[in-house]
Formats: C-alpha cells, sequence, structure tokens
C-alpha cells in the first residue's frame, strides 16, 4: 500500500522536492549504465520478455522507468516473494533509488513481456537541485520511513490486487516529452529553418535568423516555443544550442558564397543565432562557438547572436560575457525590444550593436498611433547609439515602407518570407 500510495499520490512531489539527495546522486553519475540496459542502446524505450527481472532488490538505482507497455510486479525479493505492487501502462517505478542515491529496495519483474521508457537520473536529479530545503527535509523523512518499513516487511497485504495507477501527472508527460527531446537531437529530428532579413533602403537580403524545428515523427514540425523551454530547464540546452549554432555557421557558409558570387558588390550576409542564458554561463560556451566559425571560416563579426532583453537581467555577468563575446569578434543583437522591463538599462549598461525591435510594435502601427511615435523615437535612439536597427513580424508592405521611411535599416517578417528550409534559401541565392 506504501508503494502503490507512493507511486500514484506522492510521486508528483518526489521529483521537485528531493533535492536534498541529488549531490549525493550527482556523484555517482560518471557512471550512468542503467541496470540491465546496456551502454549501446540508444533508444529510450527497452523491452523485457515475460518473466525478466527488471532490477533486483539490493541492485544499484541509477535510472528509473515508466511502464509503456504490459505488467511489472514489485515483489519483496524473488518472482516467488510476496506481491507489492502491479504496474501497467503509466505506472512508475524504480525512482526511490534514484531519489536517494539506495539500493533498490523491493524488486521488479515482468509478468508479461513489457516495454519501458527509461528516466534518466540526470533528467531527476538536475532539477532538483532548485527544491525548497524544507521540503528536501519532509522527503528525507518519508524516504527514510517507507524505507524502514517495507524493510521491516509491514507494507499492505492488500496490495495484490492489480492496479491500474496510470499516471496522469504533467510531471511524468514532461518527462517523456524530454526524453523525446533528448533522442531527437540524435535522430537528427532538431533542425533549422532560415528567415530573410532585409535590407529596407534596397529591399536586399541582408542575411538570415535561425530558427530551429523539431521535425517529429509523429506530431510533424514542432514550434520551439514548445521544447526550447524544456530544453533550459536542463544542461540539453547547451548540447542542443551548439548544434543549432553549428548548422547555422555550416549553412552560412554555402549562403554567403552563392551570394558574393551572384552580388560581389554587396556586403556579405550575416546569420543572427539566438542563445539561451544557460548558453551564457555555460563553460566553455564561447570557446566552442569560435571553434565553430573558425571550422566554417566565418568571419564571427557576420554572426549576430541574439539575447531576448527578459534575459538580461543579470547584468554583472552579461556583461562580463558580451565583452568577452567582443573580443572574439562577435556581434550582439538585442532581441524582442521594448516586451520587457530592463531594455534601456541594457542599452545603457551593455554593449549591443542591433536592436531588435518586438513585433507588438509593427503589429500595432495601423491601429495605435502611439506605436509609430514609439518606432520613430527608438530609431533615432539607436541611430544615435551608433546601432543597427531590425523590425521584426512585417507582414505588410505598407508595415515595410513606413518603417524604410522611419529609417529602420532591417526588416524581417510573413511579408517578406516565412522562415523556410535551407534548400528553399540556397534556391533563392542561386
Ligand atoms: P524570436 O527570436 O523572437 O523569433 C521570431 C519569431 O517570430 C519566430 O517564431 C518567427 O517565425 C516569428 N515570425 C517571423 N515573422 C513573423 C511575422 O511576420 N508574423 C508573425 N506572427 N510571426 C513572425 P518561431 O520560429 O516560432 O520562434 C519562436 C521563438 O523561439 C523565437 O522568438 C526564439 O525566442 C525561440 N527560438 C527559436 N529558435 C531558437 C534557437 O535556436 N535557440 C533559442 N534559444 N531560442 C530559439
Ligand atoms: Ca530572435
Ligand atoms: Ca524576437
Amino acid at each position: 500500500m506504501i508503494v502503490l500510495y507512493l507511486t500514484i499520490v506522492i510521486n508528483p512531489f518526489l521529483i521537485p522536492l528531493a533535492n536534498y539527495f541529488a549531490k549525493r546522486v550527482l556523484s555517482n553519475m560518471n557512471n550512468k549504465l542503467c541496470y540491465n540496459i546496456p551502454m549501446s542502446i540508444k533508444t529510450h524505450i527497452i523491452s523485457f520478455k515475460q518473466g525478466d527481472i527488471i532490477f533486483n532488490a539490493g541492485d544499484r538505482a541509477d535510472c528509473a522507468y515508466i511502464v509503456e507497455s504490459g505488467t511489472v510486479s514489485l515483489r519483496q525479493s524473488g518472482l516467488e516473494s510476496e506481491l507489492v505492487a502491479t504496474l501497467e501502462k503509466g505506472g512508475l517505478l524504480g525512482e526511490m533509488g534514484v531519489i536517494n542515491n539506495a539500493a533498490r529496495s523491493i524488486s521488479a519483474f515482468a509478468e508479461t513481456d513489457v516495454e519501458l521508457l527509461v528516466i534518466d537520473t540526470e533528467q531527476i536529479t538536475t532539477r532538483l537541485d532548485n527544491s525548497d530545503p524544507i521540503i528536501r527535509g519532509v522527503m528525507e523523512v518519508l524516504l527514510t520511513r517507507i524505507r524502514k518499513m517495507l524493510n521491516d516487511g509491514k507494507q499492505s497485504q492488500s496490495s495484490n490486487q492489480k492496479t491500474n495507477n496510470v499516471i496522469v501527472t504533467e510531471g511524468m508527460h514532461k518527462i517523456r516529452f524530454e526524453k523525446e527531446l533528448f533522442s531527437a537531437l540524435e535522430n537528427n529530428e532538431i533542425l533549422n529553418v532560415y528567415q530573410p532579413i532585409i535590407g529596407l533602403k534596397n529591399n536586399d537580403i541582408a542575411g538570415f535568423e535561425a530558427l530551429c524545428r523539431w521535425n517529429h515523427p509523429e506530431k510533424g514540425m514542432v514550434s520551439p516555443f514548445e521544447f526550447i523551454s524544456l530544453a533550459e530547464e536542463s544542461d540539453f540546452i547547451i548540447k542542443l544550442g551548439l548544434t543549432i549554432f553549428d548548422d547555422a555557421c555550416k549553412h552560412l557558409q554555402k549562403f554567403q558564397d552563392l551570394h558574393s558570387i551572384k552580388n560581389p558588390k554587396l556586403a556579405p550576409l550575416f546569420m543572427s543565432i539566438n542563445v539561451s542564458a544557460a548558453q551564457l554561463t555555460s563553460h566553455q560556451f564561447l570557446a566552442k562557438i569560435k571553434a565553430i566559425v573558425d571550422n566554417y571560416k566565418i568571419n564571427p563579426k557576420h554572426i549576430k547572436i541574439e539575447i531576448t532583453e527578459s534575459l538580461v537581467v543579470d547584468f554583472k555577468s552579461v556583461s562580463t560575457w558580451i565583452y568577452d563575446c567582443h573580443a572574439l569578434g562577435f556581434n550582439l543583437s538585442l532581441d524582442d525590444f521594448g516586451t520587457g522591463y530592463s531594455g534601456f538599462q541594457s542599452l545603457l549598461e551593455l554593449n549591443f550593436q542591433t536592436i531588435k525591435i518586438d513585433q507588438v510594435f509593427v503589429n500595432s502601427m495601423e491601429t495605435n498611433p502611439k506605436s509609430n511615435i514609439m518606432l520613430e523615437i527608438i530609431t533615432d535612439m539607436a541611430k544615435r547609439l551608433n546601432m543597427s536597427i531590425v523590425a521584426e513580424g512585417i507582414e505588410e508592405g505598407d508595415q515595410a515602407q513606413k518603417l524604410a521611411k522611419i529609417g529602420v535599416d532591417y526588416g524581417q517578417g510573413y511579408y517578406f518570407s516565412k522562415p523556410v528550409h535551407v534548400d528553399e534559401i540556397v534556391k533563392r541565392l542561386k
């Protein structure tokens, strides 16, 4: 009963509650091989045949599972020992040991052929770091108590009945989605599309913004809104961000070559690449992106690193990063200008070369005269500060004309082009 209670009721709270144990678990993470899963297995689903041992009481615990199909039994020890619980699709097992880095307290068997989704330790532990210390304390007491009761053999006798303990918590959905996301990168399902950025004076293509997509086998193209924030919750964003960066530079090299052949007198094309907070603070990020541009022989001044206005809160750490970034020759663009509360302070304290005015201003040009005034003021300010200015979300020709008249340098939006596949850009540049 206790295990069932833990699985059904407490589980949703376990993950955010257990930070206390994260450091101990993390210290063990050099050896991440999950019991019964050979290292070579890339997929996040693992199959067991009826009668197989999934794990034994006393085994080291370094992953948890969600039942995808079939029936799993949790037992005191051997296959003939007392049944503690039966889990079916959606049931979670093996989570206790992961949380407090202890040996498995019970055994798990495949009652039928089963498929299990593997939850890596770090999927849980990276989230544990931020949990409330009081809750972590309560969690420690709970886990110790439950383990003691299990060891004393005091678990419920009424657990023989089959329980369809489907976990419908948001947390579990999230973990499943995250796991799919990890595999997506390995399976090359994450790709960049490119939206042209147009010079408003001459209507020529000046550069691109790289925007990532997840080409999901079932869901089709998934928007970055759906997965970037999830990726930002763990170190995965660093790996993802570097892949995006590498692809964008590889493609820029191709775009620049084609463009210079056709338009030798025009300035080389640039590439704007979005960067998340976690990437800025990640060790070696700058060294890695420098290595990428060097590899593709791209001049870093043709890369505009886009940092969203709302991200620039910790000025001190960001300013050091920005200083280093400039020292390597990269350009910086303040994205979504006008939507956060730190925009002007960012401009005051940090050294950006470009401002990107958020699309809300462009959207409301027709309906709200104040938008036009603000656009004029922001453009004037950018000029005086010797910065270039890009307007996002241009959907009408009228908007493009008005913005050009105001003096906005570049425009980006569906009026010119939606973000498109690399092959389409190559076709257009030929
Ligand atoms: P963002 O950086 O502000 O990108 C502009 C968004 O506006 C893009 O949405 C683009 O497709 C959309 N857009 C462009 N023109 C128009 C237009 O005329 N009308 C309208 N309504 N929308 C337009 P998308 O591609 O869905 O990206 C959403 C956000 O996801 C981006 O906003 C950015 O914050 C984030 N993102 C995208 N790719 C990356 C990435 O590689 N790394 C990181 N960290 N974030 C990314
Ligand atoms: Ca952007
Ligand atoms: Ca933007």
